[in-house]
């Protein structure tokens, strides 16, 4: 217990790290040129919130919440989305008084208790963008061409869009009856949690991922039949812009999130490239749930994407990056006088920007010149007494071995024209 960590959380350290930093840059420059804005809401919120939002015949609600009570004996869930934090945050500072759209974007963890396997961890991280304030389809194309342009910086291969609508309230009673219809006439060879679903939301239905049912869902009568005039024109100017920006997608009926609040535009970004898991990020439009939680009636579009998700699928594609060590020098020593110059050195090599390293284990030379070419030091210098008599040193470029005879108060300058 006390040397694993809690199943479905991974540490994430080492070789891993660098993708990360690499990922969250690409993430954070892309929002700087969509004039995208970061907001970082709590870990944790108030049950009710979730309850209201993802919807309670959600698997998320039903199955998959971190939910307890705090020292109050208020209900408290860890955040299993971040949609419904960041609507919160959009209501309880007013931010519809400000020019509208407001464009938000997060990178959070978040928590779900589910099976874990590749791909489907319990503590996972999300990198998510909402857009508040339009109704507008052009905010769909905004969202959604927010989401391929990181694809393509990724250069991802095998990554499908798939975008649908599912209407608004009025197509959505009209499909639910034609659903409820289908369903009901193949009832018995659907799984027993299926069979619940069809009475509370026949619509979950269609996001079952087990064999049999998958097999029955694909006669299911397509919701885009069942759209009114206006949720038609919105579907269609959306594909237009996606047209016209060349971003490719195809339209499947079928898709229809796993949360509640959704209305008109939903989309997945699919990949084959890692298996079973293979939504690798997926949002829609959702007018109703900033009025659903006390605010006013705002047209809203956003996406989630499974930051872990993304990185196996780069990993796939790319292989295992390597992460290589590295440092400017390292500044080795022999004896008290030494190791306490090689202390002050790196430290003002440090304020100066470079990056520095001296012995704090008390190895022998032999083993600190080791521990130099482990850490992939640049150059390096050893100060014993003689040194530092003279006040000169020699400084051993590590890769072709050769060495010069420097100042040792010299080194900032000394390193600076080295690493020019
Ligand atoms: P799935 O159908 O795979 O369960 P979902 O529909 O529940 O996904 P969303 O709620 O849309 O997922 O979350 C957005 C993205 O977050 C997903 O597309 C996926 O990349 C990622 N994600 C969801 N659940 C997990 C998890 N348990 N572990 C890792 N990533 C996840
Ligand atoms: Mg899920």
């Amino acid at each position: 217990m006390l040397t694993h960590s809690p199943k479905g959380t991974k540490d994430i350290f080492g070789d891993e790290m660098p993708l990360w930093h690499s990922v969250e840059n690409k993430i954070r420059a892309l929002c700087q040129s969509f004039g995208i804005e970061e907001i970082r809401t709590p870990i944790f919120e108030h049950t009710e919130l979730f309850l209201r939002s993802v919807g309670d015949t959600t698997d998320i609600v039903q199955k998959e919440m971190y939910t307890f009570d705090d020292k109050a004996g208020r209900s408290i869930t860890l955040k299993p989305e971040s949609t419904a934090g960041v609507a919160r945050a959009y209501i309880e500072h007013g931010m519809f008084n400000n020019p509208q759209p407001t464009k938000l974007y997060y990178i959070s963890p978040t928590f779900r208790y589910e099976n874990t396997q590749a791909g489907r961890q319990r503590q996972f991280h999300q990198f998510g963008i909402e857009m508040f304030g339009s109704y507008s389809p052009a905010l769909d194309a905004e969202v959604i061409s927010a989401a391929a342009q990181l694809m393509e910086s990724f250069n991802i291969k095998d990554i499908e869009l798939r975008i649908n609508s599912l209407g608004g309230p009025e197509c959505r009673a009209k499909y639910n009856k034609a659903l409820k219809e289908f369903i009901g006439s193949n009832i018995d060879g659907l799984c027993k949690e299926c069979k619940a679903r069809y009475e509370k939301n026949p619509l979950r239905v269609l996001d079952c991922k087990e064999e049999g049912c998958k097999k029955i869902i694909a006669g299911a009568p397509s919701i885009l039949d069942c759209l009114g005039p206006e949720c038609k024109e919105h579907f269609e100017t959306l594909k237009s812009i996606l047209d016209s920006m060349g971003i490719k997608y195809v339209v499947d009926s079928q898709i229809v999130r796993g949360l509640d609040y959704y209305t008109r535009t939903v989309f997945e970004f699919v990949t084959t490239s890692i298996g079973a898991q293979s939504t690798v990020c997926g949002g829609g439009r959702y007018d109703n749930l900033i009025e659903e939680c006390g605010g006013p009636k705002t047209g809203a579009v956003g996406f989630g994407l499974g930051m872990e998700r993304l990185m196996l699928t780069l990993q796939a594609q790319n292989g295992q990056s390597e992460f290589k060590p590295y440092r400017d020098i390292f500044i080795g020593s022999m004896g008290k006088e030494g190791f306490i110059k090689s202390q002050t050195l790196v430290y003002k090599l440090r304020k100066a920007g470079i990056k520095a390293e001296a012995d704090t284990v008390g190895r022998s030379v032999k083993a600190q010149m080791k521990y130099a070419n482990k850490i992939g030091a640049a150059y390096s210098m050893i100060l014993g007494d003689d040194e530092i008599a003279k006040g000169t040193a020699q400084l051993k470029n590590m890769e072709t071995s050769e060495v010069s005879e420097i100042e040792i108060e010299n080194i900032v300058d000394v390193m600076n024209k080295m690493l020019k």
